[in-house]
Protein backbone atom coordinates (compact mmCIF):
# COMPACT_ATOMS: atom_id res chain seq x y z
CA UNK A 1 0.00 0.00 0.00
CA UNK A 2 3.20 2.49 0.78
CA UNK A 3 5.80 3.36 -0.80
CA UNK A 4 7.45 1.73 2.09
CA UNK A 5 6.32 -1.43 0.95
CA UNK A 6 7.18 -1.14 -2.52
CA UNK A 7 10.48 -0.89 -1.35
CA UNK A 8 11.08 -3.55 0.95
CA UNK A 9 9.53 -5.92 -1.79
CA UNK A 10 12.06 -4.93 -4.35
CA UNK A 11 15.03 -5.27 -1.63
CA UNK A 12 13.61 -8.15 -0.41
CA UNK A 13 13.84 -9.45 -4.39
CA UNK A 14 17.11 -8.81 -4.89
CA UNK A 15 18.41 -10.14 -1.59
CA UNK A 16 16.59 -13.82 -2.61
CA UNK A 17 18.29 -12.83 -6.08
CA UNK A 18 21.59 -13.03 -4.09
CA UNK A 19 21.33 -15.52 -2.18
CA UNK A 20 20.22 -18.22 -5.14
CA UNK A 21 23.74 -16.98 -6.53
CA UNK A 22 25.41 -17.64 -2.94
CA UNK A 23 23.47 -21.28 -3.20
CA UNK A 24 24.78 -21.96 -6.47
CA UNK A 25 28.12 -21.16 -5.79
CA UNK A 26 28.20 -23.45 -3.09
CA UNK A 27 26.59 -26.35 -4.73
CA UNK A 28 29.47 -25.62 -7.32
CA UNK A 29 31.69 -25.46 -4.14
CA UNK A 30 30.45 -28.93 -2.81
CA UNK A 31 30.31 -30.31 -6.71
CA UNK A 32 33.81 -29.37 -7.13
CA UNK A 33 32.85 -26.96 -10.29
CA UNK A 34 33.25 -23.78 -8.39
CA UNK A 35 36.29 -22.40 -9.92
CA UNK A 36 35.24 -23.80 -13.19
CA UNK A 37 33.12 -21.77 -16.10
CA UNK A 38 29.76 -22.98 -16.72
CA UNK A 39 30.35 -21.75 -20.20
CA UNK A 40 33.26 -22.81 -21.53
CA UNK A 41 34.95 -25.65 -18.67
CA UNK A 42 37.94 -23.45 -18.42
CA UNK A 43 39.40 -21.81 -14.91
CA UNK A 44 37.87 -19.01 -13.62
CA UNK A 45 40.45 -16.64 -12.38
CA UNK A 46 41.14 -16.80 -8.52
CA UNK A 47 41.08 -12.48 -9.14
CA UNK A 48 38.00 -12.79 -10.52
CA UNK A 49 36.47 -15.34 -7.74
CA UNK A 50 37.82 -12.87 -5.16
CA UNK A 51 36.13 -9.67 -6.81
CA UNK A 52 32.85 -12.01 -7.06
CA UNK A 53 32.95 -15.10 -5.29
CA UNK A 54 29.35 -16.32 -6.57
CA UNK A 55 30.45 -15.72 -10.59
CA UNK A 56 29.65 -18.78 -12.34
CA UNK A 57 31.41 -17.58 -15.79
CA UNK A 58 35.26 -16.74 -16.86
CA UNK A 59 35.96 -13.21 -18.01
CA UNK A 60 35.67 -14.22 -21.47
CA UNK A 61 32.35 -15.53 -20.80
CA UNK A 62 30.92 -13.32 -18.48
CA UNK A 63 29.25 -10.34 -20.83
CA UNK A 64 27.55 -12.42 -23.35
CA UNK A 65 26.71 -14.74 -20.72
CA UNK A 66 25.29 -11.62 -18.73
CA UNK A 67 23.86 -10.46 -21.90
CA UNK A 68 21.52 -13.43 -21.92
CA UNK A 69 23.35 -14.70 -25.15
CA UNK A 70 24.03 -18.19 -25.50
CA UNK A 71 27.46 -19.20 -25.34
CA UNK A 72 29.39 -21.87 -26.94
CA UNK A 73 30.03 -24.22 -25.00
CA UNK A 74 29.30 -27.85 -25.96
CA UNK A 75 32.79 -28.19 -27.61
CA UNK A 76 34.77 -26.12 -25.32
CA UNK A 77 36.00 -28.88 -22.72
CA UNK A 78 38.21 -30.89 -25.85
CA UNK A 79 41.36 -29.55 -25.86
CA UNK A 80 41.84 -26.96 -28.63
CA UNK A 81 44.45 -27.73 -31.81
CA UNK A 82 47.27 -25.50 -31.56
CA UNK A 83 49.75 -24.89 -34.39
CA UNK A 84 51.87 -27.27 -33.13
CA UNK A 85 49.62 -30.17 -33.39
CA UNK A 86 49.57 -29.09 -37.69
CA UNK A 87 53.51 -29.39 -38.04
CA UNK A 88 53.85 -32.24 -35.99
CA UNK A 89 55.32 -34.23 -39.50
CA UNK A 90 58.23 -31.64 -39.41
CA UNK A 91 57.52 -29.01 -41.66
CA UNK A 92 57.59 -25.51 -40.11
CA UNK A 93 57.55 -22.82 -41.90
CA UNK A 94 60.80 -21.88 -41.03
CA UNK A 95 62.67 -24.79 -41.03
CA UNK A 96 63.46 -24.63 -44.86
CA UNK A 97 66.00 -21.61 -44.25
CA UNK A 98 69.56 -22.69 -45.46
ZN1 LIG B 1 34.22 -19.29 -19.84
Amino acid sequence: MSDDTDETAAALGRIEADLDDVEAALARLHEGTYVTCTSCGRAIADERLRLQPTTRWCGACAPAARDGEPVAGGGALVAPVTPEDRVENGSLPDAQDG
